[in-house]
């Protein structure tokens, strides 16, 4: 299994990871042994966003053994009353919830303390101004109980927000082709809806450059609903008229700037085996760009670049989809940062060695003007 860094927080986490939502769904057991296996296969990050005893017993159980080898994201704001999920900022229930969390994990830390699900911007005044929920979640910090602050959120305003905000080193953010075709909302129900507006087409600026954001600040992201619920293996009900696989889901996921790990919910060893599949896949099994290019509705089809690699090989060697993130990057700001420019002379070939053949333009399937960018890129960064 990779292991990618979780940006600032510095933590090496598995591509593939384990998100435990549906783990109440089965008997104490058989769940326990779900996430057993999936450890074995070299999963280490768990997200326990459910307050609810059965799905914290159970993940105490699974990682018990191992409390070291595994990233346990746990969130600050999930509560359990009445029998019932309830989000609140309440710092008593917020307290009794977190203390609760330790006691079922038997662990005295969590790694990763999420403030959690910010969708609206009230709230994110709420949790992000000095004030009893934010103090805390200091407090967490300052005893060590939470190793790093996080936040959740599938809203790209907010998530920018707080990149910007240096309050969290991650963030736990909804990651696919159809949400990634949405303007921001903070209605999650618009994400889900039967039918997309018709006009949409491609990843929705706003989240474009939300992702460069957290590149940028050096944010890492954890993903939520890489498979859109499973709408997006149905043809039938996806916005794009066409189904896509668990593996072709996590390389567009995993191919977004600042993404390191994709949380997946299983029932089954082989819905774990298939999410692992993508380990060892080949570059046609993860090759979204091709299947989203020529989908019957809201075609990624256009001149920005995905990132998907399709173009390989260059005869320059250059690796043109890292190029292309980079200069994306750099133009979004007024200068382009010394690290962004380390990072860009690090490559081994450079844009400035593009020989203009086209190849290149003619494996695209989004009809990027690579050549033309390459003289920009080879400007901008002077190689
Ligand atoms: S046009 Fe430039 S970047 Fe594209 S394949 Fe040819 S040499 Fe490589
Ligand atoms: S230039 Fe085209 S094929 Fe290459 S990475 Fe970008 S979108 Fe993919």
């Amino acid at each position: 299994m990779r292991c990618r860094r979780l940006g600032k927080t510095g933590e090496m986490v598995s591509e593939i990871g384990f998100g435990g939502e549906w783990l109440e769904r089965h008997a104490m057991e058989e769940s326990v042994a779900l996430m057993k296996y999936a450890h074995s296969l070299g999963v280490n990050i768990v997200d326990c966003w459910m307050p609810d005893p059965k799905s914290r017993d159970i993940i105490g159980e699974a990682i018990g053994e191992d409390r070291a080898g595994w990233l346990v994201q746990g969130h600050i704001g999930s509560t359990y009353q009445k029998g019932q999920y309830t989000r609140t900022r309440d710092i008593q229930q917020c307290r009794i919830a977190f203390e609760d969390l330790l006691t079922r994990l038997k662990t005295d830390y969590i790694d990763l303390g999420m403030i959690h699900y910010v969708d609206r911007m009230d709230d994110w005044e709420t949790v992000s101004r000095p004030g009893p929920y934010l103090d805390y979640v200091m407090e967490l910090k300052a005893k060590g109980q939470i190793r790093h602050v996080g936040l959740s959120t599938h809203n790209p305003v907010i998530a920018r927000m707080a990149a910007e905000s240096g309050l969290v080193e991650m963030l736990l953010f909804s990651v696919n082709p159809a949400f990634d075709l949405l303007p921001p909302t903070d209605q999650i129900e618009n994400y889900f809806a039967d039918r997309y507006a018709e006009e949409l087409r491609g990843t929705d600026p706003v989240r474009a450059e939300m992702y460069s954001v957290c590149e940028k600040t050096d944010v890492g992201i954890t993903c939520m609903k890489p498979f859109a619920g499973g709408r997006l293996f149905d043809g039938k009900r996806s916005p794009f008229g066409i189904p896509l696989t668990a593996v072709q889901c996590i390389h567009y996921a995993l191919t977004r700037p600042g993404v390191a790990s994709v949380l997946c919910g299983y029932d089954t060893m082989e819905q774990i085996d298939a999410a692992v599949a993508y380990e060892t896949a080949s570059d046609s099994e993860k090759d979204y760009a091709g299947t989203l290019v020529h989908a019957p509705r809201h075609s990624f089809a256009g001149e920005a670049c995905t990132y998907c690699g399709h173009c390989r090989p260059c005869p320059a060697g250059i690796d043109i989809a890292m190029v292309n993130k980079l200069y994306d990057l750099a133009v979004m700001q007024e200068e382009v940062p010394a690290s962004l420019k380390q990072h860009y002379l690090a490559l081994e070939h450079f844009a400035g060695e593009c020989v203009g053949c086209g190849g290149c333009e003619s494996r695209c399937p989004f009809g990027v003007k690579v050549a033309e960018r390459m003289k920009r890129t080879a400007g901008l960064f002077g190689r």
